[in-house]
């Protein structure tokens, strides 16, 4: 595997760029924020691929919050959806009575989500709902198997990088939602 010295040299197309994520992101936590006003709120952030989502939204959220992680498998390092989930770090404080919103990079199937849901429910919060930032639009006709309540942009079926999203750890720190080109594939 070979990466340029450049991450943006290995971009074949940006699909969201840094301004309108930032724009999309006020957005939801507008509406967030009128949502969950004097509710006692948690937002879950799932690593590694939500932090930057995670970081933008809840700072442009002016009510008081607390702020938690949770890591689980997904990909490995391979494009390709395992269906293994499992938790790899738990939370650090007790969700019961509290108003949780998981706090997603991208659903795909969902799959990874719904296991954490089932998980989450079992510890009684008072709610419990799911704002990711991309949401792939052919797994959804396919078998989508949860609704998030919040979603930041409807992506077509493309293996995506940047704002969080990585391949084989890396790009996660590109400013924007881009899709590599082949050649960063090759020799894999
Ligand atoms: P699902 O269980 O919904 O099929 O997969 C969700 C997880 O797969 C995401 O949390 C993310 O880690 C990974 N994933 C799905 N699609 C992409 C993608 O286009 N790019 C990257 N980097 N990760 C993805």
């Amino acid at each position: 595997m070979a990466f340029t010295a450049d991450m943006h040299d290995d971009i074949e197309e940006i699909l969201i760029t840094g301004e309108a994520l930032q724009a999309r992101v006020a957005e939801l936590a507008r509406v967030i924020a009128e949502e969950y006003r004097g509710k006692d709120l948690i937002l879950l952030g799932i690593l590694r691929g939500a932090i930057m989502f995670m970081a933008d939204l809840a700072r442009q959220l002016a009510m008081p919050l607390d702020m938690d992680f949770m890591a689980i498998t997904s990909y490995g390092n391979s494009t390709e959806s395992s269906g293994v989930v499992r938790i790899l770090k738990d939370l650090d404080e007790p969700i019961e009575g509290k108003h949780v919103l998981i706090v997603e990079d991208i659903i795909d199937t969902g799959l990874t989500l719904r296991y954490l849901m089932e998980n989450l429910e079992r510890r009684n919060p008072a709610s419990l709902a799911v704002c990711t930032l991309l949401d792939k639009e052919k797994a959804r006709d396919r078998d989508k198997v949860i609704e998030p309540a919040y979603i930041g942009f409807q992506i077509p079926d493309r293996f995506v990088v940047g704002y969080g999203l990585d391949y084989a750890q890396k790009y996660r720190n590109l400013p924007y939602i881009g899709v590599l080109k082949p050649s960063v594939y090759q020799g894999e």
